[in-house]
């Protein structure tokens, strides 16, 4: 199947139409028409070769909501014209026993991502949802819950798991005290999360200019990070901080802010964290940790507690010619609060 998308040529260029195949059904896929994309800091990431694993061309895109338009043999779960979703992982080895558990994302043999992947089809990096079609095996599409706005709902498939998993591994409860560092794509959604799970949510962010925002984004309060009084002031504040800082940055600085027990889960920057000092870490049991979005059943998971309590991003569409000035806007930390691009545009745009 012929499609089109948009694709970065190398790291220094701006993404422009191309044609590319999609496989052709074989039993156990689903076809879809795309109609959203969300635009994730990590496409920037990979268009840029930030990771220094980017085989171009590259076609960004894991935040994908789209229509049924076909279903190979054997496919139970969905039929043409459902609304469905899929996210940062199109395959996994289904046997081992990560996947068994239905954490794919920390399969044993490496899961297949959205993009950047390996295709065995075609022999080239999967690409993704900048893109009017997708082909995925059943196992990794997402049921998106009746009554959702569907032009909102492609950021939960990566901003939203990948704030939700945390949440639920550290058992946030009505009560418990999350802070959320970097008011952004994934941050937004941290606070509104939290917040509809009944947490006492602070964002910290670098300076007090979001403050607003994150009170009407459900957040109880703004902690400003670079000031040290008010840092000094919220020791042992937190039982819970999800830090979402997509850059390179000091992570000491946040240790002390957790009571005893407490965990900084580091979601964002991908690499060295800068030096972590241990006294903290022994004088109080505290913990620094990592977590990677999270499985395809607490995908569906999140997906329904979002439909359950109407929890959406705030968002910014854009046509899919705007996508290079919106990584421009992103850089600069200038997005309220994720940019989604209407794929019906892209006809128009290629
Ligand atoms: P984003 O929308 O650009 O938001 C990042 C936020 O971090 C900004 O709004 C800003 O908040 C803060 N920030 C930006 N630059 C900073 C700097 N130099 N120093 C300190 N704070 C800074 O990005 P996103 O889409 O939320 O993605 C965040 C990161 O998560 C990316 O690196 C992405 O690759 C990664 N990610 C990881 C996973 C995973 O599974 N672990 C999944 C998806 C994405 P303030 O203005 O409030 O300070
Ligand atoms: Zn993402």
């Amino acid at each position: 199947m012929q499609t089109i998308g948009y694709a970065a040529q190398s790291k220094d260029s701006v993404l422009a139409p191309f044609s590319f195949e999609r496989r052709d059904l074989r039993a156990g896929d689903v076809a879809i028409d795309i109609l959203y994309c969300g635009v994730c800091h990590s496409d920037l990431h990979h268009a840029h070769n930030d990771w220094g694993n980017t085989v171009y061309p590259a076609v960004p895109g894991h935040e994908i909501v789209g229509r049924v338009s076909a279903v190979g043999e054997g496919v139970t779960r969905y039929a043409v014209g459902d609304n469905v979703a899929v996210g940062c992982m199109v395959d996994s080895c289904q046997h081992c026993d990560q996947c068994d558990k239905g954490e794919e994302q920390l399969c044993r043999n490496g899961f297949t991502g959205t993009y950047g992947g390996h295709d065995p089809v075609f022999d080239t990096p999967t690409r993704g949802g900048y893109s009017k079609h997708i082909v995925v095996r059943e196992e990794f599409v997402l049921r998106v819950p009746n009554g959702l706005d569907l032009s909102r709902v492609a950021p939960l498939l990566c901003a939203g798991i990948t704030t939700y998993s945390p949440l639920k591994s550290w058992n946030v409860q009505p009560g418990s005290r999350v802070g959320v560092v970097g008011l952004g794509g994934l941050g937004h959604m941290a606070v509104k999360l939290a917040s509809a799970m009944g947490a006492h949510v602070t964002v910290l962010s670098r300076s007090d200019a979001k403050k607003a925002d994150a009170m009407a984004l459900g957040a109880d309060a703004l902690l400003v990070s670079s000031d040290p009084e008010a840092m000094a002031a919220a020791a042992s504040q937190f039982d819970l901080i999800i830090d979402t800082v997509p850059v390179e940055h000091d992570v000491q600085p946040y240790v002390p802010l957790l009571d005893v027990d407490g965990t900084i889960v580091l979601v964002g920057q991908v690499g060295p964290v800068g030096e972590v000092n241990s006294i903290p870490l022994l004088f109080g049991r505290r913990r620094v940790a990592g977590s990677l979005i999270g499985g395809i059943a607490e995908t569906q998971e999140m997906l329904d507690f979002c439909g359950e309590k109407n929890v959406l991003p705030d968002i910014e569409m854009i046509r899919m010619d705007e996508i290079n000035d919106a990584y421009e806007r992103l850089v600069k930390a200038d997005v309220r609060y994720r940019f989604v691009i209407d794929m019906a545009s892209l006809d128009l745009a290629a």
